[in-house]
Formats: structure tokens, C-alpha cells, sequence
């Protein structure tokens, strides 16, 4: 019973396979490589987007922070929810490559486009001495398991788009949300007035890589350059690719992110059918916040079942709950039983 995150589980065999297939004789460095070329088409073509850049990174932290620097300058401000992973999560990783200062927008877990208008018209007013309007970034999935749906996402690119700021969406969880919506990638981003993309891989399935999708490829050499300078250019960038490519080929990445989505429903379903479970979000992918019961949470503990305590309350504890491809039923069901007591 392991429901502490979706970095937690284990790689997709197919994923190793394709690490091992690529393990063969030499192959040209920092991306120079045939299989990265294949990869980052295959990329382009999943977006439906030919002229894209799509690059490869290790880790989601350095694909937000390198796609952010590249939209956003060291005298601007980057507008995003407060709970944002750019702005809890990565240790100011975005800041440190961009110059930029962050600005949280409202105090929920989605931004709406009325909280981001004000925030942005506030800086605006501040005049020389505040930041200047630099670039919006929303996280799809979000941290608390939401999804914004398509329109949500396009009412907030108008509101960007009318003061010229692009916008970055965090997709750690790309596959799960769009799982959820039933979309393409191409909709939910550059069809929606998204201009730039962390595509997670890792929390699916991957080992460690995750793409930065920009559409504007004007801004390629800059990312290149970033990347190289940040550290974030992987040499033996073979590795990388074979990674992205077991993941991807015959849609794997979207059946896991289906998988984990399945298991967090049965999860969700069953927990709504127990008394005195409070949800504090509305769960839409593979990630859900809820309270137990302190008893449930207390047998559940005994049991050993592995999961976020976030505070308490006198009669609940507050948890965070994530599923991955590799979540199983039984995992799901025994975790329910305890909950029931
Ligand atoms: C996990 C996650 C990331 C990436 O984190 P890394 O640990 O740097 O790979 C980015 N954004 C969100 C919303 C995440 O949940």
C-alpha cells in the first residue's frame, strides 16, 4: 500500500527494454544521436506541432526552470498559483535561472483568469519600481489533483495573450491530465494559447526525463544554451531518448496515465462510499487530498501503508494520495478495508 507519489514506483519494463536496446556499440553524444532525432519527431508529431524545439531533461525541476528562463527576464515576474511546484517545490530553481521574480495569483489551487487579470494589472500599477509582466505558469495536473479543462486553459492564455505574456504549462502529470480530459496534447497546449511545455515522463513510468516542448522555435538557441550552461545537457544523451522512446511508442505513456487515473478513481469511489471521509479537493487525475478518520489513519499506519500525513484535526487527519501505472487493485481495496475498519 503505497500511495506517497508517483515518483515512487517502479520504472516501466519497457522503458528499461528500450534502455537496453539502445545499450549497443557508440553512438554521438549530447543529443547528436539517432534515436534522439527519432524521439523529438515523434514528440513534434504527437503535438501535431513540426516547427516545435523539444528537448530532453532529466528532471521536471530543470525543464520548468530552463522553459521559464527562456520566457521570462531577470526585471519581470512569473505569474502562478501559490501552491505551484515553480514556486513550493524546486527550491527557487525557476528564479535562479530566469532572474525572474515569482508572483502567486489568488490563494487556490487553480489560478482563474479574474485573480490573474488583477495580479497582473497590480504589477502594471507598481510602475519603475515593481517587476515588470514577464510570463504565467499553471500546472496541469495541478498539485492538489485538479485539472483545468480546456476552456479554463484558453480563458487564461486570452488574459496572458491581451498583455503579451506567454504561458508555460507544467505537465509533470501531461499524460494523467490529458487522460482525464480526453484530448490531445496539441489541444490542451498549443491550441489552447499554451506557448511552452514541461512534458513529464518520470512520475509515469519513466526513469528520468521529461521534455521541454516550446513552440516558438525562435527561442531554440537560447534553450540550448541555457541547458548547456545550467548542466542540464545530458552527454551520454542516448540514455535520455531511449527512455522517452520505450515510454511513448504504441501510446504506452497514455495507457499508464490511464492506469494510474483507474486506480486513483477506484481509490476515490471507494472512499466516497466510507462516512466521515472528507475530500478537501476535487480529485480529477491520480492525485487525491482527503481527510480520514484519526482511527482509519491510525490502522492504516499499524498496517503500514505509506502516504503524506499533512495536518490533523481533532477528529481527521489530512493526507495526500497518489496512484501510479503500477498501483494495484488489491493495494487500492486492502487501503479501502482499513479506511472502513
Ligand atoms: C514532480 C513535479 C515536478 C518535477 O519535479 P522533479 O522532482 O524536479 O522531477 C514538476 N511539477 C510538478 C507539478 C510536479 O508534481
Amino acid at each position: 500500500m503505497f500511495f506517497a507519489s508517483d515518483n515512487a514506483g517502479p520504472v516501466l519494463p519497457e522503458v528499461m527494454n528500450a534502455l537496453q536496446e539502445a545499450n549497443q556499440g557508440y553512438a554521438l553524444g549530447y543529443g547528436n544521436d539517432d534515436l534522439t532525432q527519432a524521439v523529438t519527431a515523434h514528440i513534434r508529431e504527437i503535438f501535431e506541432a513540426p516547427d516545435a524545439c523539444v528537448y530532453l531533461v532529466p528532471t521536471g525541476t530543470a525543464a520548468n526552470a530552463l522553459a521559464l528562463a527562456c520566457l521570462a527576464q531577470p526585471y519581470q515576474t512569473i505569474f502562478c498559483a501559490p501552491m505551484a511546484h515553480i514556486h513550493e517545490d524546486e527550491c527557487a530553481a525557476p528564479e535562479f535561472y530566469s532572474g525572474a521574480k515569482l508572483t502567486p495569483v489568488g490563494a487556490d489551487d487553480k489560478i482563474t483568469p479574474a485573480d490573474l487579470k488583477a495580479e497582473i494589472e497590480r504589477a502594471l500599477e507598481r510602475g519603475f519600481q515593481g517587476v515588470r509582466p514577464g510570463a504565467v505558469s499553471i500546472s496541469q495536473v495541478t498539485e492538489f489533483g485538479q485539472v483545468y479543462s480546456l476552456d479554463e486553459i484558453k480563458a487564461l492564455s486570452d488574459v496572458a495573450r491581451a498583455y503579451d505574456l506567454p504561458l508555460h504549462l507544467d505537465g509533470a502529470r501531461f499524460a494523467n491530465a490529458l487522460s482525464a480530459l480526453g484530448t490531445t496534447a496539441a489541444e490542451m497546449t498549443w491550441k489552447a494559447g499554451v506557448d511552452a511545455v514541461s512534458f513529464g515522463g518520470t512520475k509515469n513510468g519513466c526513469m528520468g526525463v521529461e521534455a521541454v516542448v516550446l513552440f516558438d522555435a525562435s527561442k531554440a538557441d537560447e534553450f540550448e544554451a541555457r541547458r548547456k550552461r545550467g548542466g542540464h545537457l545530458f552527454s551520454k544523451h542516448r540514455y535520455l531518448a531511449a527512455q522517452m522512446q520505450g515510454y511513448l511508442a504504441n501510446d504506452l505513456w497514455l495507457g499508464t496515465a490511464a492506469k494510474a487515473n483507474g486506480a486513483a478513481q477506484r481509490l476515490i469511489d471507494g472512499l466516497r462510499a466510507i462516512e466521515g471521509v472528507v475530500f478537501d479537493y476535487t480529485p480529477q487525475a491520480n492525485v487525491l487530498f482527503c481527510a480520514l478518520p484519526l482511527a482509519a489513519h491510525a490502522r492504516l499506519q499499524e498496517a503500514g501503508a505509506v502516504y503524506y500525513a499533512l495536518h490533523a484535526s481533532d477528529t481527521h487527519q489530512h493526507v495526500r494520495l497518489v496512484c501510479d501505472w503500477a498501483t494495484s487493485d488489491a493495494a487500492v481495496d486492502q487501503f479501502l478495508g482499513l479506511v472502513k475498519g
